[in-house]
C-alpha cells in the first residue's frame, strides 16, 4: 500500500480545503498524489467513468451528492420550487447510474462511487480510495 508523504499530504490537504475546489479535481488531485495514472472520462463506457483505469479495470465516479440523491443531507432535501420537475430529474440520474453500474460489473469492472459529500474529508477519502486501488 502507498503512502503519503507528509509534504504530499499537506499539499493535498490544502488543495481539498479550498472552497470552490471542485469535487471530482478533489478526487483527481487524490488519485495523482497516490501515484495512479488514469483517464478522464470514457464516453466508450457505461455512464462515462469520471476516472478510468484501463488496466485494472476499475472506474470511479464522483457523484453530486443533489444530482445522484445522496442519503446525505444535500442529497435528501428537495427544491421548494418546481417539486415535480427536479423529483423527475434526478430519478432518472438514479435510475441512469444503477444501469451504468450494472453494465460496468457485468463486464468485469470494479466501480467506486465518491460522493461529493465524502470529498471534504481528505483523510476518509485517501483512505477509501487507496483501498479501491490497491487490490
Ligand atoms: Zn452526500
Amino acid at each position: 500500500m502507498e503512502r503519503l508523504t507528509p509534504e504530499r499530504r499537506s499539499s493535498l490537504m490544502s488543495r481539498i480545503k479550498g472552497k470552490d475546489t471542485k469535487p471530482e479535481i478533489v478526487v483527481r488531485s487524490l488519485v495523482h498524489c497516490l501515484g495512479h495514472r488514469f483517464r478522464l472520462h470514457r464516453r466508450t463506457l457505461p455512464g462515462t467513468p469520471d476516472l478510468v483505469f484501463p488496466g485494472h479495470k476499475k472506474v470511479i465516479f464522483v457523484h453530486g451528492c443533489f444530482w445522484h440523491m445522496h442519503t446525505c443531507l444535500r442529497g435528501t432535501s428537495t427544491p421548494v420550487n418546481n417539486a415535480a420537475f427536479w423529483r423527475a430529474k434526478r430519478t432518472g440520474n438514479v435510475v441512469r447510474d444503477a444501469k451504468s453500474l450494472a453494465a460496468l460489473r457485468k463486464d468485469g469492472w470494479k466501480v467506486l462511487i465518491v460522493w461529493e459529500c465524502e470529498t471534504r474529508n481528505a483523510i476518509k477519502l485517501t483512505t477509501r480510495i487507496t483501498k479501491f486501488l490497491s487490490n
